[in-house]
């Protein structure tokens, strides 16, 4: 039996960026919200993730007033450099399309949004199992759960929003005949590090080589963050430490060129590569945001600034839709229904999908069709095939130098790359 029950608007199944960026947000604008998340805040303050924000996404935390240290703690990098058998290209962003991103850890961002979400005391829950949600199809639909206490909960609300990431178990809840898998996989993987080491290069380098490729990234003053290309069964122990540096600094190229700050490996993991998108976004009285939606390679470092962009487009909408509730009730309330036959009929009767939701989904689909297609373009620019040939790797030369000898081509990459406005 369902011991503690909460009502609000807008129940929300996944604590992460996307999940506490959209209740922050309705919040500003007077809808209630809940959060249910499965892993500890502890747990996920320490899970090192995604580094690069698109601008529109740092202007969403400064405008969310949720004390973000982005523009204090974070850094920001004016460009890039594209590297290909050695031969360094710099994609200035601010003289092609005079926008930044910002080298500011995820980690970082769920600390500003959990800290901010928590002192306004909106109601979240950690730790929980069990999760389950029922009636999206209906005008009650609602979420049941076990808390980190033990204790069945459940909450109630007008509309339940899916940010519970990659293996979302909301997306399943969209009937397979209205939903739509797009698919791919990839033959690669990335072989990620952190380490103990000061910044190889103040800006991001993206390499390819005959060997395949590799990112040098930062994290802060002393932690760095790297990347090569692997494929996806590697196992991590396998590699020595002087092996991955070597290996990096061979992709690199250039015995004259950039050296590779060396230092002990802290983490390794092996990260698979798929492009993901689920159509429609929504369904009856469900909305998915973030990587319970897509999920894209991290090439394009599109990841989490996907799932702010999803908020973006998804807050507006949710609004329209509570408030075009909030009229209906009150005309409702005015009639001499009884409150109780009105609740029996909201469980039964099967509801359209509101037309706002549907346009949230279409919006946000634009978005995120045009950063899958980036990303996979500079995935299959940056990456070793396993049936590589002298002429597919030339022709991927000769692509390389089609975009950074063009002010055109660089200007493609530094607008995508930094995020398009809405
Ligand atoms: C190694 C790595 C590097 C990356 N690098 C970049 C990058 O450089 N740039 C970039 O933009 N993106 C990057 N990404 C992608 C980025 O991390 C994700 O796109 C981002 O986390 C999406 O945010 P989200 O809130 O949608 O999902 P998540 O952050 O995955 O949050 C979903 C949350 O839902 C919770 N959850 C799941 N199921 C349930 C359930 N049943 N009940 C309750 N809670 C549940 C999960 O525990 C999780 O905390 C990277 C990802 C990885 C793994």
């Amino acid at each position: 039996m369902t011991e503690h029950t909460t009502r609000v608007d807008v129940g929300i199944v996944g604590g992460g960026p996307a999940g506490l960026m959209t209740a922050l947000l309705l919040k500003r604008r007077g809808i209630s919200a809940a959060v249910i998340e499965s892993r500890s805040e502890e747990t996920i303050r320490h899970t090192q993730r995604a580094g690069i924000l698109e601008a529109p996404t740092v202007n969403m935390l400064v405008e969310a007033e949720v004390d973000s240290r982005v523009l204090t703690h974070g850094h920001e990098h004016e460009g890039t450099v594209l590297s290909f058998d050695g031969i360094q290209r710099r994609i200035d962003f601010q003289a092609l399309v005079g926008r930044s991103v910002w080298l500011y850890p995820q980690n970082e961002v769920f600390h500003d949004l959990a800290t901010a979400w928590q002192r306004e005391s909106g109601e979240i829950h950690w730790s929980v199992t069990e999760t389950a949600v029922e009636g999206i199809e209906t005008a009650a639909p609602r979420i049941s759960f076990t808390d980190a206490q033990g204790r069945a909960r459940r909450i109630e609300a007008d509309l339940i929003i899916g940010t519970d990431g990659s293996r979302s178990m909301c997306r399943k809840l969209i009937p397979e005949d209205i939903r739509t898998d797009h698919f791919t996989s990839y033959p690669f993987a990335w072989f990620g590090i952190l380490c103990e080491a000061p910044p190889t290069a103040p800006e991001l380098i993206y390499a390819n080589s005959e060997i395949g490729f590799a990112l040098i990234s930062q994290r802060n003053e002393t932690v760095q963050r790297m990347y090569f290309q692997c494929d996806p069964d590697t196992d991590p122990e396998a590699w020595s430490e002087e092996a991955i540096f070597d290996h990096i600094q061979q992709v690199l190229g250039a015995e004259d060129g950039v050296q590779l700050k060396r230092g002990p490996i802290i983490e390794k993991t092996v990260l698979p590569f798929r492009s993901y998108v689920c159509d429609p976004l929504s369904h009856g009285r469900l909305a998915l945001a973030g990587d319970a939606g897509h999920t894209v390679p991290p090439t394009g470092a599109k990841g989490l600034n996907l799932a702010f962009s999803d908020v973006r487009a998804l807050v507006p909408r949710v609004e329209e839709f509570i408030t075009e509730l909030r009229t209906h009730a009150g005309v409702a309330d005015a009639s001499d229904e009884t409150a109780a036959s009105s609740d029996v009929a909201a469980t039964a009767v099967t509801v359209e999908t509101p037309e706002p939701l549907r346009r949230y989904s279409r919006t946000a689909l634009d978005r995120v069709w045009k950063a899958q297609n980036f990303s996979y373009w500079a995935t299959n620019l940056l990456h070793r095939q396993p049936e590589e040939t002298s002429f597919t790797h030339k022709r991927r030369r000769g692509e390389f130098d089609a975009i950074t000898d063009s002010v055109h081509g660089r200007a493609y990459f530094a607008d995508s790359y930094t995020g398009w406005s809405d």
